[in-house]
């Protein structure tokens, strides 16, 4: 695409399962007209891991909610930046902070990490912050009150936070 060239072919090879999958995926899915606006008014913040199917959490399917994903669930500008438009344009009234047990963030400090990556890799991430925490439950009550705060979001805008436990699948709501 494009008039610049295509220096780097789409690794088909390392995608290829990937790929092969979605096709049956495509032939199952029955969402094709679904509109873009998450019918459950509801965003959900949550950690990248693998083990969190964020939807899947709180039986939602496409079409119901916007999913967020960082390392360590954290509110970030560029989490702001999205639940600004989720809330002020898509129908989003809803936002729960959704952080998980066993989580490398929480388990791990931000020098343990750098140095791990040095010591591994000979790369020095230390430009990089990587928002660690040391409790996990002060972090997110921090962390819903960002979002609560932030004067771009609309004033009935309802922000919670749980920790979603992976050992159980429960979530563990807490007071912020
Ligand atoms: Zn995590």
């Amino acid at each position: 695409m494009g008039s610049l060239g295509t220096d780097h072919p789409f690794p088909a090879d390392a995608f290829a399962d990937v790929v092969a999958d979605n096709a049956r995926y495509a032939e199952r899915l029955d969402a094709t007209d679904l509109p873009g606006r998450a019918a459950k008014g509801l965003a959900i913040l949550t950690c990248i891991d693998s083990r969190i199917d964020a939807l899947a959490v709180a039986g939602l399917h496409e079409g119901d909610a916007y999913v967020i994903r960082n390392a360590g669930a954290r509110v970030t500008e560029d989490v702001l930046r999205s639940l600004v438009l989720a809330s002020s344009l898509m129908g989003v009234e809803r936002v729960l902070v959704m952080p998980h047990t066993r989580c490398a963030m929480a388990v791990r400090d931000e020098a343990g990490i750098h140095a791990q990556i040095a010591e591994q890799h000979g790369v020095d991430t230390r430009s990089l912050e990587f928002r660690t925490v040391s409790d996990q439950v002060e972090a997110l009550r921090t962390d819903v009150v960002r979002i609560r705060s932030l004067p771009y979001l609309p004033d009935d805008l309802v922000v919670g936070g749980a920790i979603y436990h992976v050992e159980s699948g429960l979530l563990e709501p807490v007071d912020a």
